[in-house]
């Protein structure tokens, strides 16, 4: 089947982009952790729950139609029927997402979800807590950090589509309020024993892109 790639990083360290690059590239499935995350929390916010009720939360959570497709050509995310592959990035989802990633409850019914994925082995998967939590087995682990001031300009190009002072200053809010509320989840200043840590502020898509896929021909 393959082997398992884990990758970790903060938002805008370019890890999705990343992640799907490496595993087109060497013929493996694709597994986007962050997408089943924001589609939970589309489905509660579609059923009005109250995201500090934090049992109700981890049991709906529990029962969420999400599919997230593992095709790193075509990613898809559903939620029933629902495609919901753009609405899960509209910013009132990853302002509400930390509070769902948060609830532990959510955590172990995802993160046993991915953890059969991992087991079947042929895929990249790419997330918070890939490399510690969901496979710490993994045969290649990375995290893929990059400069504040570069994680801000790439995110500035994402949602506003400028990296200019305007776009840079709205997005500064929104990431380091939702690494403050994720660094329960993840600790990005240092790496866990056996990942090897790939800083990207100064390479391209392309030259990061090599570097993992080096890790893993290593
Ligand atoms: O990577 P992305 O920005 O799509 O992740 C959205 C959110 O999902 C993160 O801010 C975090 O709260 C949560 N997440 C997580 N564990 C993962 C992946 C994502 O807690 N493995």
């Amino acid at each position: 089947p393959g082997p398992v790639v884990a990758i970790d990083g903060p938002s805008g360290s370019g890890k999705s982009t990343v992640a799907r690059r490496v595993a087109a590239e060497l013929g493996l499935r694709y597994l986007d952790t962050g997408a089943m995350y924001r589609a939970v929390t589309w489905w509660l916010l579609e059923h009005d729950v109250d995201l500090s009720d934090t049992e109700r939360v981890a049991a709906l959570a529990a029962q969420a139609p999400v599919h997230v497709g593992l095709d790193p050509e075509h990613p898809t995310v559903r939620v029933g029927d629902v495609d919901v592959a753009a609405a899960i990035r509209e910013s009132r989802i990853s302002a509400a997402v930390s509070a769902v990633a948060t609830n532990l409850g959510v955590r172990d019914t995802l993160v046993a979800q991915q953890q059969g994925t991992a087991r079947e082995g042929g895929v990249v998967i790419e997330g918070r807590d890939i490399t510690t939590v969901v496979a710490p087995d993994a045969l290649v682990r990375v995290l893929l950090t990059a400069s504040e001031e570069a994680r801000l300009a790439r995110r500035a190009l994402d949602v506003h589509g400028s990296a200019d002072d305007d776009a840079v200053h709205a997005t500064r809010d929104q990431i380091v309020r939702r690494d403050a509320d994720d660094s329960t989840v993840a600790k990005f200043h240092q790496a866990a024993d056996g990942v090897d840590v790939v800083d990207s502020s100064h390479l391209s898509l392309d030259e990061t892109v090599e570097v993992v896929l080096a890790l893993v021909r290593r």
